[in-house]
């Protein structure tokens, strides 16, 4: 596939030791060759580093000092010609050396189109490009080791892996009907069908499963702070904020970029979400209402309630408790420094078996055993065999639910002695959902869409 020379600046914009202008496509290395002082490029072997010097051809004055990088197709990460401009000075000569290469003909890239390159060229697959941007974007190590499992093809071997199975099983059945004179060809059975989309069908579900925490390394667990006013709420939150490195994120793609703040606490991201609203409005089941309160707590994937050791429980705490029952939730008993008026029994009671954790902010005492609390809470141990495939992404998992579903549209049918090629129909669908993942079955404008929240220069 021929395309035009696409061009960006590729590392992130502002003041850096270096900055390098990107190149791909056919007349990559062409272009950079004409205003290129040092090597002719267009001779050069393909993987090699070139320094010299970049002229402005309008007024043959010297506008950058430069490492060139020579890659030709197609080991590349687009499968075309590429070459890295690596300009050391600040801001104004990439831009000059950006100038001075799009007037040589280049187009300028659009956001993620080196990435949809790769893609449409067939060097990765949508799960792998898709991974390319996460990995931008991992908050933690451990999302970012999940991106890279991901980057490198794990998950569209597995979905592979199941379309297979699938496509082995629809075959079958085609065969058996369109010829039903090869009797060597054994008639696929209701039996037969039925361990085959269970057996997919469990692989599914296992997947989903651990889902969840790749969405929650992805985006950050969601956590409030709820409490009556003057428990510690701001306090707790200070602590944590301090305690941990707190992560600025600027999430573009939105129509006005929204600036959220995590805290990484023990590998989890926490997003602490709208917890400022709710110091402000101190107690939120009187001045929201239990419904709307209610509301606004399953929303969040954890809560953080707290209470005064040095208090009686109240009605208001025995409506929150309420409000939250069912959902994930951790204890904090505030205030232990101070003489104990709380019932601790009848807490360890109403916590159903939730961590009930004690902690003296002003003292700095049970942070460990809290920060240690909310680790488990998600991550029960398992997380750092990271030998599991975790799905992160959204479309992914949104995808995977409608697999699941059709297979098991398909196994009802067949419990209901249903024609094989009619349950057929379920399992294509499965098939086709499966691969949307990896992009074989993706509409174009989904690509279009995709490629399009990518960093410009990626
Ligand atoms: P909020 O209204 O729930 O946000 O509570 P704050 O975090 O503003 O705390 C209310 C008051 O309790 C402040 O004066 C804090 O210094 C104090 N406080 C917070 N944690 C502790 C604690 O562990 N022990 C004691 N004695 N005071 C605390």
């Amino acid at each position: 596939m021929e395309m035009d020379t696409i061009a960006a600046i590729s590392t992130p914009v502002g003041e850096g030791a270096i900055s390098i202008v990107r190149l791909s496509g056919k007349d990559a290395i062409h272009i950079a060759a004409g205003i290129f002082e040092g090597r002719d490029l267009s001779s050069v072997s393909s993987h090699t580093i070139h320094y010299g010097k970049i002229l402005d051809p309008q007024t043959e004055e010297i506008a950058e000092e430069v490492m060139v990088s020579v890659m030709k197709a197609p080991k590349t990460f687009t499968r075309e010609d590429i070459v890295e401009i690596n300009c050391h000075g600040g801001l104004v000569s990439v831009n000059r050396v950006l100038e001075i290469v799009l007037a040589m003909g280049a187009r300028i890239a659009e956001p993620g189109e080196f990435t949809k390159r790769a893609f449409l060229n067939g060097r990765i697959d949508l799960s792998q490009a898709e991974a390319v941007m996460d990995l931008i974007r991992a908050k933690t190590d451990k999302a970012m080791n999940v991106a890279l499992k991901q980057m490198d093809g794990r998950l569209s071997r597995m979905i592979e892996k199941y379309r297979q199975s699938l496509l082995e099983t629809i075959a079958h059945v085609e065969v058996n009907i369109d010829y039903p004179e090869y009797d060597d060809v054994e008639e696929m059975s209701h039996d037969m069908m039925r361990e085959k989309t269970k057996q997919v069908h469990t692989e599914l579900e296992e997947l989903l499963q651990v889902a969840k925490q790749g969405k929650i390394l992805r985006e950050g667990l969601s956590t409030a702070i709820i409490g009556r006013p003057n428990v510690g709420k701001s306090s707790l939150m200070n602590t944590l904020v301090q305690e941990n490195k707190a992560i600025v994120t600027e999430i573009p793609g939105t129509t006005r970029d929204i600036i959220e703040e995590y805290v990484n606490v023990r590998g989890v991201p926490l997003r602490l979400v709208d917890t400022a609203g709710i110091r402000d409005t101190e107690d939120i089941v009187e001045k929201i209402g239990v419904e709307r309160s209610r509301q606004v707590l399953k929303e969040a994937d954890l809560i953080l309630f707290v209470l005064n050791y040095n208090e009686e429980l109240t009605a208001e705490d025995i409506q929150l408790f309420e409000a939250i029952a069912g959902l994930e939730f951790i204890i904090i008993v505030n205030k232990t420094d101070l003489d104990r008026k709380l019932d601790l029994q009848k807490v360890t009671q109403l916590a159903e078996g939730k961590p009930v954790i004690t902690t003296s902010l002003v003292a700095e005492k049970g942070v460990d055993e809290l920060e240690n609390a909310i680790a488990e809470t998600f991550f029960s141990g398992d997380l750092d065999q990271g030998d599991l495939t975790y799905v992160s992404n959204i479309r992914h998992i949104q995808l995977l639910k409608k697999a699941k579903q059709s297979l098991e549209d398909a196994m009802a049918a067949l419990e209901m002695n249903m024609p094989l090629d009619l349950v057929q129909i379920d399992v294509t669908r499965t098939w086709e959902f499966l691969g949307e993942i990896i992009g074989d079955t993706a509409s174009d404008s989904l690509i279009d869409q995709l490629f399009s929240q990518f960093c410009l220069g990626k």
